[in-house]
């Protein structure tokens, strides 16, 4: 028979909304389970090094920041499982959450769940996704070695992990559609300097070539309409983020980009159901700005429970 197991408050997702929201609840006396889905310590576990979280002036790593996240959540009562959300029922109380072994029972919960990266949509994507496409520099990096390749992008991810791809490669082109970059200036200024970044502008991926891996790219002027095809031995994708809200679809009011609708409160559309992080937030998408929500969503949690 299923197991069925009551918490008090429920927080999904351990990046950082989801593990900083821990951090304030446990300390509350409120024993917050975390499920932390499919990438513990969320997006920033996927880049080599964050250099704007205050309070490290070397800069830290992605999985190492999180992995201090979580020891100092855990060190307060917070519990952390390796377990992923599979239906969240918000029309009854408590709320239930489903993982592959477990229901939850729950009078509260955070949704931290984030975004994922977005994908370009193109033929020959999906069917070459791990042999020469792929969304992370750091997890797969190392594999393009002296080979020649892509970032797609204009933005601070994208220029963060095309510098670091340029510790393997031998040389990263950025395709970017606009004649200007998204990032900040810093990262800006270290890529058009550095000697093995180079820049095709004004231009989109309209096809990824190859069978068992990447021989090239078609690629599009968006001025123009000309298309033409570049070699290529691998491709790194960075246009954006979804926030993961699908799930919740029907059950909770969201914004046209699927972002979750909050209050002042950090509550959603349901009483009893907060939100932190980039699940609600398209706009700052920060490591800072997303714990800083993940703490005042635990908060107004501990209000709320408080009150009941
Ligand atoms: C390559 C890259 C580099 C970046 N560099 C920086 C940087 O230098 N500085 C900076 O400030 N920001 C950076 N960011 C952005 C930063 O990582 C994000 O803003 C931040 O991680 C968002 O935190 P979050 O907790 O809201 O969501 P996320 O980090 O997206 O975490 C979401 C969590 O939800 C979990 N989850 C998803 N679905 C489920 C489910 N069904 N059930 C349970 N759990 C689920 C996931 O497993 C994950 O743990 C970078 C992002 C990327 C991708």
């Amino acid at each position: 028979m299923e197991e069925k197991v009551y918490r008090r408050l429920l927080i999904l997702g351990s990046g950082p909304a989801g593990l900083t929201a821990a951090l304030y609840a446990a300390r509350a006396d409120l024993s917050p389970l975390v499920l932390t889905g499919m990438i513990p310590y969320g997006q920033a576990s996927l880049t080599n090094i964050i250099e704007n979280y205050p309070g490290f002036p070397q800069g830290i790593g992605g999985q190492e920041l999180g992995q201090l996240f979580e020891q100092q959540a855990v060190q307060f009562g917070a519990e952390v499982i390796y377990e992923q959300a599979e239906a969240i029922d918000l029309s009854v109380r408590p709320f239930e959450v489903k993982t592959f072994s477990t229901t939850y029972q729950t009078d509260a919960i955070i949704l931290a769940l984030g975004a994922s990266h977005r994908k370009l949509g193109v033929p020959g994507e999906r069917e070459l996704t791990g042999r020469g496409v792929s969304y992370c520099g750091t997890c797969d990096g190392w594999f393009f070695k002296d080979k020649d390749i892509h970032v797609v992008g204009g933005g601070d991810s994208a220029l963060e992990e095309a510098l670091f791809l340029t510790r393997f490669a031998k040389s990263v082109t950025i395709i970017h559609r606009r004649d200007e970059l998204r990032a900040g200036a810093i990262l800006q200024n270290r890529a058009k300097s550095h000697p093995k970044i180079r820049f095709i502008w004004n231009s989109v991926v309209k096809e990824i070539l190859g069978s068992e891996k990447i021989d090239g790219l078609k690629i599009e002027n968006v001025l123009t309409g000309e298309q033409t095809t570049v070699p290529s031995e691998g491709v790194f994708v960075f246009i954006g983020h979804d926030p993961n809200s699908q799930m919740l679809n029907g059950q909770i009011e969201l914004h046209p980009d699927g972002t979750v609708k909050i209050d002042e409160h950090m509550m959603t559309s349901v009483p009893g159901v907060f939100a932190a992080g980039e699940i609600a937030d398209s706009h700052f998408r920060q490591v800072v700005t997303s714990a800083g929500m993940g703490a005042a969503a635990a908060i107004q949690v501990t209000h709320y429970l408080g009150d009941l």
